[in-house]
């Protein structure tokens, strides 16, 4: 199989899916591909790249990884998520993610979260909140955060917080860089 973790950096996902078949159809804990999707984003931020990193995961295999490439190509719509997405699609060969699971760094934004759906994912967990993105500088403004509130005051959507270890440190790790 592909080895997801070369693009962004060895990752232990990837290599552990890499080196045993069956540890790659294993089911995987969400708090385990969040910690991954955090880890991705502190490497990111160690890049002087924007704190954020998520993973398609289906059938327990992690088929496509992302990360933001914002300041890097200029680009306001290169978040870590729809990398994912477009990683996982390209990977698997298909337009159709539905039953797939998109584990976030942080909370995602409207762009991301409707990137998600029109690809049919089904489940969105994310680490970091939109509160701890925003006491870093990240916070959504305008028409972006109002149609966020819309969306999850609706509860139209899979959307779903899981507190995990550690989702702060890829903020930290960009507001240290930005010091020095
Ligand atoms: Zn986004």
């Amino acid at each position: 199989m592909r080895v997801l973790g070369v693009r962004h950096g060895a990752t232990r996902v990837a290599d552990d899916a890499t080196v045993s078949g069956d540890m790659s159809r294993r089911s995987r804990d969400e708090r385990a591909l969040l910690r991954e999707a955090v880890r991705l984003a502190c490497e990111n931020a160690e890049r002087r790249e924007q704190p954020f990193g998520a993973l398609v995961v289906r059938d327990g295999r992690v088929v496509g990884t992302g990360v933001s490439t914002i300041l890097r190509d200029g680009d306001p719509m290169a978040h870590a998520e729809v990398a994912a997405v477009r990683d996982a699609c390209r990977s698997l060969g298909t337009l159709d993610l539905r039953g797939a699971m998109l584990a976030c760094s942080c909370e995602p934004c409207p762009m991301c979260h409707a990137a998600a759906v029109l690809a049919g994912i089904s489940r969105i967990v994310y680490a970091a909140t939109k509160d701890t993105a925003a006491r870093h500088g990240f916070a959504l403004s305008g028409v972006a955060a109002d149609m966020q509130s819309t969306w999850r005051a609706k509860r139209l959507d899979p959307v779903e917080h899981v507190p995990t270890e550690g989702a702060d440190e890829p903020f930290v790790r960009f507001d240290e860089r930005a010091r020095t």
